[in-house]
């Protein structure tokens, strides 16, 4: 049997950083476990950049304004302890990533260049062009790849063993042989990724961001925090919803309607193009829905307006995000606007960790970082820029802290693991036996097309309890459907299956907790209740996993020193 002290499971940013600290601790055995090779992570198709108050190009920026931005950016849900801790941290790790080898792009005097971003007061965000997760993402697996750490490519995590409130492995499945493991750890990182997959029709994420650790989690009984807060960033290309950086309008792109108006000046006179996420994405969609775009249906857009900045900044800064509009649109940014509607993009609750310091989750040993995890520093509305840095900040405690709590494990000698590794080989054998009447792509599309026209950029209440019901639905449904393909070989169908059996899950909690947030609050925009709430709602929300679906309660927000405000741009 595979046996680790720390198993981690997921290689992007945030597991890759847990894995390098964790294997700091010689005392310790560190595995990494993810379903992807590790440099194909979503984290490598980060754009934009990565916040850090280096006061670089404006000296008046500091931890403590990246602070207050972060919780203004938050709409006030966002914990402010944790908030303070990330943004003081923000600045070491952007050099200890600079040592390790990140290629930032440089200031004419050779210090690391900074960017304007959404929602934050100065020039804050660190870049490598438009390509920044990549070059983190390869940087920190060479480093792993360096220190020795181990890797378990291509392995789907399936379940989470746990005993008396404690973590005691994985089962998991090795993809290229089909053969079902369960697997030892005393240890258990979750460092997954998010859900946005849920919206599958409208996405920028990676077709495997689909929310596995959480549901994991969620099934295994540690609650899900948040989960009815999810970023729909502005600017996806019209026809796929590939992402188009913020960082297009941090170098001054203009959001243009069909009168030919830079209309953000009717929603963030201030701000404009660089108001946070949720304002202008909901800008955006206003101007379609008021009939101030172009095309109908899911192909209406606006228009992203780049000309003005000159060819050489948009090959110099921009190239990907050129590239992806000529391959994707047709459309060379230098010579037409790009075509843009809002896409789903980043999932801001996740698996409940209860202690910022060191990401342990109410199971004695589940950490969890990263997207999965909600710490919670993003709150109602992430900060682009600021997803990068949380899972460099609290990877890197969790990893130690982790390490340190294996160490001090005793050895399991109690726990039935073949018992448990032949069930989960019963289960899986009878799936790939299993004769379906349903077909895949009918209830991933329905449940995608019900979340993003029920629970997506506006809410109400009668379409989400409409939602509620279909998603119910298809649950009943997914118990008819089959894997299709009772192969052992990469059995892609089977990942396929188990992945929509977790997104169908997040969708019933996402649709159950947003229909109970009676407020607007960041991403969480209600029609019928168009204020926020902060008598009633200043509070995060826990999901419980229950047969009949989600079970729900409320915990506090901390506050340290930032009182809530309106939330003007
Ligand atoms: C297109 C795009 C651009 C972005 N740009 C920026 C930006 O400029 N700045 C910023 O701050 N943020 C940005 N973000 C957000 C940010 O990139 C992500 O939130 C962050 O990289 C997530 O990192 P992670 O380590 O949590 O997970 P991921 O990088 O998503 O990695 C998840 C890992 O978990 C593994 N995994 C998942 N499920 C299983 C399973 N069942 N079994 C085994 N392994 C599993 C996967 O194989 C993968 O290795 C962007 C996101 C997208 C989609």
């Amino acid at each position: 049997m595979l046996s680790y002290d720390v198993l981690i499971v997921g290689a992007g940013g945030g597991g890759l950083m847990a894995a390098l600290e964790a294997n700091k601790n010689k005392n310790v055995k560190v595995g990494v476990i993810t379903k992807v090779y590790p440099t194909r992570s979503h984290t490598g198709a980060a754009q934009g950049g990565i916040n850090a108050a280096l006061a670089n190009v404006d000296p008046s920026d500091s931890p403590e304004v990246h602070a207050f931005d972060t919780v203004k950016g938050s709409d006030y849900l966002g914990d402010q302890d944790a908030i303070e801790f990330m943004c003081e941290e923000a600045p070491k790790r952007i050099y200890e990533l600079e040592h390790m080898g990140v290629p930032f792009s440089r200031l004419p005097d050779g210090r690391i260049a900074q960017r304007p971003f959404g929602g934050a007061g100065f020039p804050r965000t660190c870049y490598a062009a438009d390509k920044t997760g990549h070059v983190m993402l390869h940087t920190m697996y060479e480093q792993c790849l360096k220190e020795g750490v181990e890797f378990l490519n291509e392995w789907y995590v399936h379940e989470l063993l746990i005993d008396n409130n404690e973590a005691k492995g994985v089962i998991a499945i090795d993809i290229r042989t089909g053969e079902v493991h369960a697997i030892k750890a005393k240890a258990v990182v979750f460092a997954t990724g998010g859900y946005a997959r849920v919206y599958w029709v409208r996405n920028s994420n990676a077709i495997g961001s689909t929310g596995d650790g959480i549901a994991i989690c969620y099934r295994a009984g540690i609650p899900v925090k948040d989960i009815e807060f999810v970023q729909f960033h502005p600017t996806g290309l019209r026809s796929t919803g590939i992402l188009v950086t913020e960082g297009a309008r941090g170098e001054g792109g203009y959001l243009i309607n069909n009168k030919g108006e830079r209309f953000m000046a009717n929603y963030a006179p201030n701000k404009m193009e660089l108001a946070p996420r949720d304002m202008v994405a909901r800008a955006i969609e206003t101007e379609i829905l008021e009939g101030r775009g172009w095309g109908e249906g899911m192909n209406a857009y606006v228009h992203l307006d780049l000309r003005h900045l000159g060819a050489q900044k948009i090959k110099e800064r921009l190239p990907q995000i050129r590239m992806l509009a000529i391959d994707f649109e047709g459309v060379d940014p230098i010579e037409e606007p790009i075509p843009v509607r809002p896409t789903a993009h980043y999932s801001m609750g996740g698996i409940h960790v209860e202690d910022y310091k060191t990401s342990m989750t109410p199971v004695k040993g589940v950490f969890a970082v990263g997207e999965c995890a909600c710490v919670s520093v993003h709150g109602a509305n992430r900060l682009g820029g600021n997803s990068l840095l949380d899972i460099v900040v609290f990877g890197k405690p969790a990893g130690a802290a982790a390490a340190e709590y294996a160490e001090n494990m005793p050895e399991d000698t109690t726990y039935n693991y073949k018992a448990e590794e032949e069930r989960a080989k019963a289960e899986i054998e009878a799936l790939l036996k299993k004769e379906g009447t349903e077909n895949i792509n009918e209830i991933r599309t329905e449940m995608a097309q019900t979340m993003w026209d029920k629970v997506g950029i506006f809410r109400e209440e009668g379409p989400m309890k409409e939602a509620i019901e279909k998603i119910k639905e298809l649950k009943e449904r997914y118990k008819n459907l089959a894997p299709g393909d009772s192969s052992k070989l990469f059995n892609t169908a089977l990942i396929n299956y188990l992945e929509l059996g977790n997104l169908l899950d997040l969708a019933e909690a996402i649709a159950v907790t947003a229909e109970m947030r009676k407020e607007s609050r960041g991403a969480h925009a209600r029609r019928d209740y168009p204020k926020r709430d902060d008598e009633n709602f200043l509070k995060h929300s826990l999901a419980y996993y229950t047969e009949d679906g989600p079970k729900v309660e409320y915990i506090d927000v901390k506050i340290t020193k930032y009182q809530p405000q309106e939330r003007k741009y």
